[in-house]
């Protein structure tokens, strides 16, 4: 028996799976089979490369009440939040299906002959996943890579692999050629690491975790592969006086605690105007005491637990002694409730008011725990919600639609909301600015991430 990687369900603490540990030669095994099937996909017709992305997204469609079980009972998540994150991954195969022939090149104005442009395909994509949002993230990388003519090594994370495995049959019943879309389970330091260096892998698309991002980023520069990195984030949402609190409120904990605040997204700074602090702290308890922490099956829960017991660990840790409070331990605002028995809980909390300096109001923490931080005018919030070496996302909450265009347009974060906290949708770019990363997922952007311009010049002089 090779060795195998023991899944277990974060809410019940019990095994559900055993998962293979791939090594290096199982990867290059993967990245050989990924090279050698480039040319046969790069040749299908457009049209059917098309028809065959559409099949794939209705696999994903019919067995998508089993994919939400499996993302459930993996991460812990709600399941009407894995039901949500499985209609995308069809809604993003369809996207890119559509894209596969209208991703047009150019001819481009030239003395002496024509000059024309083509997008071509990089050759063989490593995708290297995060735990948090398995199925969505490995969808938002094939999409656009099997659309524009590569073909895909996917590296889910070690604990929570088995919707991204099950997405890889599903192309297989589809009709997808073998090795077009490959899954290779085992450890980020040692198949995350191969494929970053591995010579035939022409691009790393990359999510997780800055200080990774970083390592991955150095070893893909051995062969100048191209790399595009998703990575953490330290996102503010800013509440000025002259917002709809009461919505404001209400939308604050979907804003940090969705996912369990294990999330990229999450607007785990709450920037509060200071004449309003006190009423929005009021508005904002009563929401955070209504977000319900259970069972994630019950299509009634809002948050499930930590992914693993150390993880719940690291996300205590930050209102523990040394965390940057004067005087000790950081104490809570409001903390909300957990069940008992089985399970990594950990409670949506609120830190108020915090201090900028402190730690747990500057790392990314990665779990149920935010900071809300008063500030004085528009360029004091503006000031706080770049204090910060990411970049990611952030909302702006005002009835002011010319302030909200001004503090768009002033904090550094690539995806931006006013009035709402939604990030992400199939349609439109997503990804990060300043050490949050680069390069766009999503919308029609991505596909220049997975594809190539080459220009072409005719002579048309005899
Ligand atoms: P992580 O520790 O950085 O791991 C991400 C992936 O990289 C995993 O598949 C991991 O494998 C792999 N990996 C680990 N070490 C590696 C190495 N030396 N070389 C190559 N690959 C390696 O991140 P995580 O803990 O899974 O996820 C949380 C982080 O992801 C947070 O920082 C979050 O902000 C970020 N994130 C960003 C976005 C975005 O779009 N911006 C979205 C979601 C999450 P193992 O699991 O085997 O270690
Ligand atoms: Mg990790």
């Amino acid at each position: 028996m090779s060795p195998a990687t023991r899944i277990i369900n974060p809410a019940t603490e019990q095994v559900i799976a055993e998962v293979p540990i791939g090594g290096v030669e199982e990867t290059d095994e993967a990245v050989a089979r990924a090279l050698a099937a480039g040319p046969a996909w790069q040749a299908v017709a457009p049209a059917d490369r098309a028809r065959l992305m559409r099949r794939f997204a209705a696999q994903v469609e019919e067995h998508a009440e089993e994919l939400a079980q499996l993302e459930t009972a993996n991460v812990g998540k709600p399941i009407a939040e894995s039901r949500d994150e499985v209609g995308m991954v069809a809604e993003v195969l369809y996207f890119y299906a559509g894209a596969v022939d209208k991703h047009r090149g150019a001819t481009v104005p030239v003395s002496g002959g024509v000059d024309m442009t083509f997008h071509e395909p990089l050759g063989v994509v490593g995708a290297i996943i995060p735990w948090n949002f398995p199925v969505a993230i490995t969808s938002w990388k094939v999409g656009p890579a099997l659309a524009t003519g590569n073909t895909i090594v996917v590296k889910p994370a070690e604990i929570t692999p088995l919707s991204a495995v099950r997405l890889a049959e599903l192309a297989l019943d589809a009709g997808l050629p073998e090795g077009v879309l490959q899954v290779v389970t085992g450890k980020g330091s040692v198949v995350g690491t191969r494929l970053a260096e591995h010579p035939d892998v022409a691009k790393i698309a990359f999510t997780g975790s800055t200080e990774v991002g970083r390592e991955v980023m150095a070893r893909a520069s051995g062969t100048i592969k191209r790399v595009t990195l998703e990575l953490g984030g330290k996102s503010a949402s800013v509440v000025f006086a002259d917002a709809d609190l009461a919505k404001a409120a209400a939308s604050a904990p979907g804003g940090v605690f969705s996912n369990g605040g294990q999330d990229c997204c999450a607007r785990s700074r709450i920037l509060v105007q200071r004449s309003v602090l006190d009423e929005f702290l009021d508005l904002l308890a009563d929401a955070v005491l209504a977000w319900t922490v259970g069972d994630p099956t019950d299509p009634d829960s809002k948050m499930g637990p930590m992914v693993t017991a150390a993880h719940r660990g690291v996300v205590a840790g930050f209102l523990d002694e040394g965390m940057g409070a004067p005087g000790g331990p950081v104490s809570a605002h409001t903390t909300g409730a957990v069940p008992d028995g089985p399970g990594f809980w950990y409670p949506p909390t609120v830190v108020a008011p915090a201090d900028p300096d402190w730690r747990m109001a500057r790392e990314e923490i990665f779990g149920p725990i935010v900071a809300v931080i008063p500030f004085e005018d528009e360029a004091d919030a503006v000031r706080l919600a770049n204090d910060t070496p990411f970049g990611l996302s952030g909302s702006i909450w005002t009835r002011d639609s010319a302030r909200s265009l001004r503090m768009a347009r002033a904090i550094h974060a690539g995806n931006l909301s006013v009035n709402s906290n939604s990030s992400v949708r199939v349609q439109t770019s997503f990804g990060g600015m300043k050490q949050s990363g680069f390069g766009r997922e999503l919308g029609l952007e991505a596909l220049s991430s997975y594809s190539e311009v080459k220009n072409v010049f005719v002579s048309t002089v005899d």
